[in-house]
Formats: C-alpha cells, sequence, structure tokens
C-alpha cells in the first residue's frame, strides 16, 4: 500500500552533504576545532569560523519595518521594484537587446526547479553537467525526466565537442533540448567559461534550434564573486545572437550573493528574440509560481533591492573583501595542489575547488582516508569537493600536500 503517488522514487534522500557535516562537528567536539580541516559547508564563512552575514545586508534588513516583513508580496511574480531591479542588476551591464522578464522565486533552486518541471514532458531528457550541483538530479527524477550529462573538461578547458554530442544525441530522440550551464563560478569545480567558448555555446545551440525549440538554462548562483566581477555579465552579450527558436532562463539567486540563503530570494529571468516568446514562458512560469509557492517573501526583495541601489557602494566595499579573501584561499590550495602533484579540475574563481578522481572506487577511498585523518570534504561525480568559501587562510595552508600523502598512501 502507498499513500502518495504512484510514479515517484520511493528511496529516501541521500544527504550525503549533511551527513558529513555532522561527523565534522563531532569531530571538532571530541578532538578540537583546531584539528580538524573541516572543508565541507558550502556557505562564505569568516577566518574565525563563523557564518558571514552581511552588515550591508542585515543592517538594512533590520530596519524594515515589521509590516512589510509581515505582509505579502506586491504580486504573485514578484514585487515590481525586485523584478525591475533584478534585471539591471544581472543582465543591463551586459548591454543584452533580448526581450524579457523576470519571476520572482524562493531562491536559485525555485528558478531551476520551475524550468525543469515546466519545461519537458514526463520522460525527456535535460542536459547536465557531468560533474554538478545535486539537486538538479532530484529534481529531473521528482519531475519523472531522464538525464544525460556532458563531460566538462577536455584538458583544462570546457569541453566543447562532448557538449555538441550530447545535444546532437538528445535531438535524434526528442522534439525539445533543455540544457543546464552552471556558470560562472561553476559549483562544484569552480570553473568560468571564457567568452569564447560562450560564444561557442550560442553557435551549437543556435544550430540545434534549426531543428527543435532549444532552452538554456544559466544557473549563476555564483556570479557574485566572479573575482573580475566588473566583467562577470559580459558573456550575456553573447545571448543576442540566439535565433527565434532559443530561449534563455538565467536562475539568479541572493543566497550567496547577499549572504541570505535562509531568506530565500530569487529570480527566473527570462530572456528571448521576440516578446511573445518571453510571454509564453511566463504565462507558464506564473502560474506554477502561484500554484507552487504563491509568492516570495516582500521584505526580502525589498532589501536586495535596498542593497543593491541606494546601500550600493557599502555592499561592494563589504563584498570585495571576501571576494579577496576567497582568492587567497584558493590560491593557496590550488598552487600547493599543483607543486605536490595533487590533480585538480580547472579552477578559475568561486567557493569550492575540486580533486580530480577519475575512479569514483578510488575516490570513496580516499575520503575515507581523509576522514580517519580528521579531513572532511564531499564527495562528488569523479571528485572530491573542497570548500574553501569556509575554510579559513591559516587551515588552507599544507591542506593540499595532507591530502596528497593520504592519497598516495592509500593501498
Ligand atoms: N545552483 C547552485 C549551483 C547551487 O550550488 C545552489 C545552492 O547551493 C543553488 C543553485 C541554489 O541555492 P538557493 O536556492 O539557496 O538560491
Amino acid at each position: 500500500m502507498s499513500f502518495v503517488k504512484t510514479k515517484v522514487d520511493m528511496t529516501p534522500i541521500e544527504d550525503t552533504v549533511f551527513a558529513i557535516v555532522k561527523k565534522a562537528k563531532e569531530a571538532k567536539a571530541k578532538i578540537g576545532a583546531e584539528n580538524v580541516v573541516d572543508a565541507t559547508i558550502g556557505s562564505l564563512y569568516n577566518e574565525e569560523g563563523s557564518i558571514v552575514a552581511f552588515e550591508s545586508v542585515f543592517t538594512p534588513y533590520d530596519q524594515i519595518a515589521k509590516e512589510t516583513k509581515a505582509a505579502y508580496a506586491g504580486s504573485f511574480v514578484g514585487n515590481e521594484s525586485y523584478r525591475k531591479q533584478v534585471y539591471d542588476w544581472i543582465v543591463k551591464p551586459s548591454g543584452s537587446t533580448l526581450e524579457h522578464s523576470v519571476i520572482a522565486t524562493p531562491g536559485g533552486t525555485g528558478a531551476v526547479a520551475l524550468t525543469l518541471q515546466e519545461i519537458l514532458d514526463e520522460g525527456e531528457s535535460v542536459l547536465l553537467p557531468e560533474i554538478a550541483w545535486g539537486s538538479y538530479k532530484l529534481m529531473a527524477a521528482m519531475d519523472n525526466l531522464k538525464v544525460k550529462t556532458y563531460s566538462l573538461f577536455e584538458e583544462n578547458h570546457f569541453n566543447i565537442s562532448d557538449f555538441q554530442k550530447k545535444c546532437e544525441e538528445i535531438l535524434e530522440t526528442q522534439k525539445k533540448l533543455l540544457v543546464v550551464i552552471n556558470d560562472p563560478c561553476h559549483n562544484p569545480t569552480g570553473y568560468s567559461l571564457t567568452k569564447e567558448e560562450w560564444e561557442e555555446v550560442v553557435r551549437i545551440l543556435n544550430a540545434c534550434a534549426k531543428k527543435v525549440p532549444v532552452i538554456l538554462l544559466n544557473d549563476i548562483a555564483y556570479i557574485d564573486y566572479s573575482y573580475d566581477v566588473d566583467h562577470s555579465r559580459d558573456y550575456i552579450k553573447t545571448f543576442d545572437a540566439f535565433n527565434e527558436n532559443v530561449f534563455v532562463v538565467i536562475a539568479f539567486s541572493c543566497s550567496k550573493s547577499l549572504t541570505s540563503y535562509g531568506l530565500r530570494c530569487g529570480a527566473a529571468i527570462l530572456m528571448a528574440k521576440t516578446k511573445e516568446a518571453v510571454r509564453s514562458v511566463e504565462i507558464v512560469f506564473e502560474k506554477a509560481a502561484r500554484a507552487t509557492w504563491s509568492n516570495i517573501p516582500n521584505a526580502a526583495m525589498d532589501n536586495f533591492t535596498f542593497v543593491t541601489t541606494d546601500n550600493h557602494n557599502a555592499y561592494m566595499k563589504e563584498k570585495k573583501f571576501y571576494i579577496k579573501l576567497l582568492k587567497e584561499r584558493s590560491e593557496i590550495f590550488v598552487e600547493e595542489a599543483k607543486a605536490c602533484g595533487l590533480s585538480c579540475y580547472p579552477y578559475k574563481e568561486g567557493f569550492f575547488v575540486t580533486v580530480k578522481m577519475e575512479d569514483n572506487n578510488i575516490r570513496d577511498e580516499f575520503h575515507e582516508a581523509l576522514m580517519q585523518n580528521h579531513i572532511y570534504t564531499v564527495k562528488v561525480n569523479k571528485g572530491i569537493r573542497v570548500a574553501v568559501c569556509s575554510l579559513s587562510v591559516e587551515k588552507c595552508k599544507g591542506l593540499a600536500k595532507r591530502m596528497a600523502d593520504i592519497l598516495n598512501n592509500l593501498s
């Protein structure tokens, strides 16, 4: 007997991250935090080991009237001022001329989930990166979608030929193509495509769009931590070259941008050549949003608008400090890894560095051995994720060498 719908996977969620986070916590309690390397946490932490909550975000948030916090949003697609500011924050600097609209969502998760849920029919395949944020697969499974993956790298750059091959394979079996590209600051490798690589992606998707409608889901959860933040949106201009049969959804999240993971605020930015195309997707997304979460926290939206306009300078200054810190931590790890021969995926920027492990069996053994040495990391497909976002500079020092030694000593 089952109380839930028949077409659902009944296997319990395997939250590998939280299980390891718990182990790391227990180890800290037992042997002292100074003796444990906890590289599991995917939020920004300061050098003292606490979560960062930007002053420039939470001081104004605390000053918002309780009535504003209590009220429903202005509309179930989001407050007008928020929708406009999300566009101005992300897309406008690129100079894009595509038609557009914005729908507020609960974090980036909401925007990604809406897209997977409303674009494909059950049984169709979504194209995901081979190494990726775990929720994509979970969402696909909940929507009864199949998953196909593209290999991310060829040597030290984006594997454009495998991307093309997998797109073409999907075209042979279905009448729509949905691809996910998590860029810039890919989770978990820290790769960002170059403008030239994006131009190649646009060329390939345009060619596919001669046969079927193509939807590009560009997940930009970490964009505001690009090292060259002033030019981090430039690549969006390459989308202007998309033909009328391509649709873009940019999944934006305030979680990392504002260090406000718990406020559940994000957006789906819809972009296409024609107003009609944008409206057609908007109609469906609006209804799905209304039917699922109804509306997004009013105060969180208003605060984003305030922080990125009136409080812009204070916010950028505070964020810049942490971008520099991320850079310092990641450079230590990456350079030491290079020096001792610990192979990592090509890292450019962002919250995570990933150690390359082609064989998932060896990865499992390595991950276990690391824990025995009080180094806690997260397993990802073909890799071990090191969260430099939450690891102090001191803890980053010497870590790569310790990991390399443990790997070399595996039986
Ligand atoms: N996309 C990626 C790649 C992520 O890593 C995350 C969060 O970890 C998200 C999207 C969504 O985060 P949120 O729903 O908190 O905005």
